[in-house]
């Protein structure tokens, strides 16, 4: 995850955020039914606005802490994380001190159903909605509940009530268990379709046998770089290259040598051409394609010369097997007047090819003068 933070984090820290937005405020109006109805403005003037103040700011900051932008690295989405939970859960902790003076305030009795049926309602949504960490949303259950529960069993004036909130509490965190556990099913499923469909995508442009580029995706990327050759006035060549008699391969050694033939010569194809402006592509059978961006048609020449030399004098081996093997390779630079876009590109190299073949194959020929 060095290069921005997973999918999958980005996913927990966008519904920490989205889940986090509201909750706030339920503990205000928790906590202002049981001031209000136990008089607590009254009695504790001070606390009671100090925890109104901030049960409000802590609900404000679940908003205004906003969530990192994509593509930042998963530490900063780590620590938003970390800070975004301490908020949440500070407003748990909170209450669960409201929950503790409520039972053992006598001027807060008024309050005291109010604060019970407020503490098992926050809690079973905060099992809802942050089952992302099971650990974190425990705590938060926990501080809130915990105190509070110990109390009512300590102060034996509501054994039915200790009753209640225990058997609660036990709800609670199998509902955080259970929803905790749906939460990572469907981010492992989130997960599988994008992996599926990067695969489809993947697909989509590479061919299967020697892992270049296919001809779909070459196609494209003639049309889009010979507009911009035009565009920009740059230079742009284009190579196809033939293996010179493949069908004998395959006569002779079956359709598995040939593949593997096929395999062998893109690895050298890559090796030589694909990345540093060139892109190497299978076009079909045996046929390949490469664009090289920004060579001149003599250097373009020079390396597909060095190219077939080196397919000539190096045969292909595999297993026991040793093929020589030859390419014949037709080169064809961008002219926007003579090809006017990529297709007329494709033809000019295509036809350079078949000249090739028919002055006797092994060789590389251009149509275009060989000073340009
Ligand atoms: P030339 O020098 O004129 O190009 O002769 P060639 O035999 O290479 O050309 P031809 O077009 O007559 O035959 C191409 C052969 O390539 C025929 C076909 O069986 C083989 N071929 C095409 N695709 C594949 C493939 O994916 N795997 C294998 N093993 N062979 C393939
Ligand atoms: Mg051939
Ligand atoms: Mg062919």
């Amino acid at each position: 995850m060095s290069l921005g933070a997973s999918l999958r984090l980005q996913q927990e820290v966008a519904d920490t955020y989205r889940h986090a937005l509201i909750g706030g405020y339920f503990y205000l109006a928790g906590w202002l039914v049981v001031a209000i109805y136990g008089q607590a403005f009254k009695h504790s003037p001070i606390i009671s606005w100090s925890l109104t103040l901030v049960f409000l700011g802590l609900a404000i900051a679940r908003r205004l802490h906003k969530r990192p932008l994509e593509n930042v690295d998963a530490t900063v989405f780590n620590q938003w994380l970390r800070w975004h939970w301490s908020i949440v859960l500070s407003t748990t902790a909170l209450f669960g001190l409201v929950f503790v003076w409520t039972l053992i305030d006598e001027r807060l009795a008024a309050g005291h159903t109010a604060v019970l049926l407020s503490t098992m309602g926050l809690s079973v949504a905060v099992a809802h909605a942050f089952s992302m960490r099971l650990n974190f949303a425990m705590l938060c259950v926990l501080v809130m509940y915990l105190p509070g529960l110990i109390t009512l069993w300590l102060t034996p004036k509501d054994p039915a009530g200790a009753w209640v909130m225990t058997i609660y509490l036990l709800y609670v965190v199998a509902t955080l268990w259970r929803s905790h556990h749906e939460y990572q099913h469907r981010l492992d499923i989130d997960q599988q379709l994008r992996d599926q469909s990067d695969l489809f995508e993947k697909q989509g442009r590479v061919d299967a046998l020697t892992e270049l580029a296919n001809r779909r995706f070459f196609t494209e990327s003639i049309m889009q770089m010979s507009q911009n050759a035009k565009a920009d006035n740059s230079d742009l060549v284009l190579m196809v290259l033939d293996l010179d008699h493949f069908k004998n391969i395959n006569d002779q050694y079956g359709h598995a040598v040939g593949d593997s033939c096929l395999a062998i010569f893109a690895s050298r194809l890559k090796i030589k051409f694909d990345g540093g402006g060139g892109h190497a592509a299978r076009l079909g059978g045996e046929e390949f394609g490469v664009l090289l961006q920004g060579l001149t048609l003599n250097i373009a020449m020079q390396q597909a010369e060095d190219f077939r030399a080196l397919c000539a004098s190096e045969p292909i081996c595999v297993g026991d097997i040793i093929m020589p093997m030859t390419v014949s390779i037709g080169v064809a630079k961008f002219d926007p007047d003579a090809h006017s876009d990529g297709d007329g590109l494709y033809r000019a190299a295509d036809s350079a090819v078949y000249r090739a073949k028919n002055a006797g194959r092994n060789q590389v020929c251009s149509l275009q003068p060989a000073v340009v």
